[in-house]
């Protein structure tokens, strides 16, 4: 899988920071969490291409994570689609993800909205992109409803050459076996997949929580994640106040979230425009969590 975080903005973008929105890629196939203005620049930029987005996911209606959505749509029909797009978005998102469709003003292929609730955990199967690829939700804590994803891909079995010779499955049915169908041999036995391939592995996980204070769930949503990405609107503690009043975290709040949740590596995003050079702070946060990473825009990893 390939992650792209195209913007690690909040509120508004910057010259040289667009907002936050990710972009993961599975064998052609992608699916774009947030889509704030300039989403579809950003995409553009690293290297991403629209075309291969098969579903969009929201995390709320605020501005910052939205507002990108008709000229993306309308580039996608650009692009020459025909099949529906499917966007998931929580109860409280779905009219303004509905005025921002129509805004388009027609497009040649069909936008359908799934709402999910806004307030308990989801499990929403994503067989557009894998069929053993999900999301899951978790209702965050947010000056309005607001949802975490908890992107999960279960990795295919390991075909085990060992195991297909020791039960002496013929060199051209091993094709067969690898792609899940169940062969018969001459004597009468019949061999399927999981006699020829190696233990099951870990599935990818890969968490998205902001806008949100640092409840104590998102811990156990994030546990054991490969990549954990969280909003850190600033680095110093004197905003801690303001960012509870206004439902956000501090990037040594998403640090201590990351170490409970036994994260692989945590990256940093959605800073407050206040904050210039996050990257100063890399030093003290690391010592919170070894796994940071102050994340600039076009962030990238291979899982
Ligand atoms: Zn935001
Ligand atoms: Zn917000």
């Amino acid at each position: 899988m390939e992650l792209t975080l195209l913007g690690t903005g909040g509120m508004l973008p910057l010259p040289q920071r667009h907002l936050t929105s990710l972009y993961a890629e599975h064998e052609g196939r992608a699916v774009l969490i947030d889509c704030g203005e300039g989403t579809q620049v950003a995409a553009a930029r690293f290297g991403c291409k629209l075309s291969r987005i098969r579903a969009i996911l929201f995390t709320h209606r605020h501005t910052d994570h939205v507002a990108g959505l008709p000229g993306l749509l309308l580039s996608l029909g650009n692009t020459g689609r025909t099949e529906p797009l499917p966007v998931y978005c929580g109860e409280d998102c779905v009219q303004t993800i509905r005025h921002l469709t129509a805004v388009t003003g027609g497009l040649p292929y069909p936008v359908t909205v799934h709402p999910l609730p806004d307030h308990r955990e989801t499990h929403l199967p994503l067989p557009e992109i894998d069929p053993g690829f999900s999301a899951d939700t978790l209702p965050l804590d947010h000056s309005v409803p607001c949802l975490g994803y908890r992107l999960t891909l279960t990795k295919r079995p390991v075909f085990d050459p060992e195991r297909a010779r020791a039960l002496g499955v013929p060199l051209p049915d091993w094709k067969r076996l690898h792609s899940g169908e169940s062969v018969r041999l001459p004597d009468g036995r019949c061999i399927t997949q999981d006699m020829v391939t190696a233990a099951a592995r870990a599935p990818l996980c890969i968490v998205y929580t902001t806008d949100t204070r640092p409840v104590p769930e998102i811990a156990l949503f994030a546990r054991g994640a490969d990549l954990f990405v969280c909003e850190g609107m600033y680095g110093t503690a004197d905003k801690h106040e303001s960012m509870e009043a206004k439902g956000h975290m501090l990037m040594q709040d998403a640090c201590t979230l990351a170490a409970r949740a036994g994260a692989a590596r945590l990256w940093l995003t959605h800073y407050s425009p206040a904050e210039k050079t996050p990257e100063q702070y890399t030093d003290a946060l690391q010592t919170l969590f070894s796994g940071t990473v102050i994340s600039r825009d076009g962030q990238s990893l291979h899982l």
